[in-house]
């Protein structure tokens, strides 16, 4: 998707902090980040929010959960962490194309803002 942030990062045409990479997904530091472990995961493929996947995304939806277990390990942080979607502007999606942030190093609050 031309103009979209998150497929130049996976294209390695904007730089950002990788820490994990198969064909379909990509991992790398929040540049903003909201903990002492804030990385993003993202799909190679442009989609632009969870609403709107397809049947057809559901392995690839569930290889995002595996990745997420396995950055956490990696990163030390397998004891708490927080995997999120932010699903539309409502929720406080600001990049249109489907991230989950990984959050891990600090208490995290319940509910969430
Ligand atoms: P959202 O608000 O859409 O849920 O999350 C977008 C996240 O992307 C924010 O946490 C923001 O800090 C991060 N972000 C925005 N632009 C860039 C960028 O160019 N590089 C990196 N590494 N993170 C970005
Ligand atoms: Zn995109």
């Amino acid at each position: 998707m031309p103009d979209c942030i998150f497929c130049k990062i996976a294209g390695r045409e904007i730089n950002a902090k990788f820490v994990y990479e198969t064909d379909e997904l990509a991992a790398f530091q929040d540049l903003n980040p909201q903990a002492p472990t804030h990385i993003l995961i993202i799909t190679k493929k442009h989609i632009t929010r969870l609403s709107d996947c397809s049947q057809e995304d559901a392995p690839l939806l569930g290889k995002i959960q595996y990745a997420a277990k396995e950055i956490a390990d990696k990163a030390g942080i397998a004891e708490g962490f927080r995997l999120v979607t932010n699903n539309g502007r409502k929720a406080g999606q600001s990049v249109d194309h489907l991230h989950y942030h990984l959050l891990g190093g600090r208490k995290m609050n319940w509910p969430p803002g």
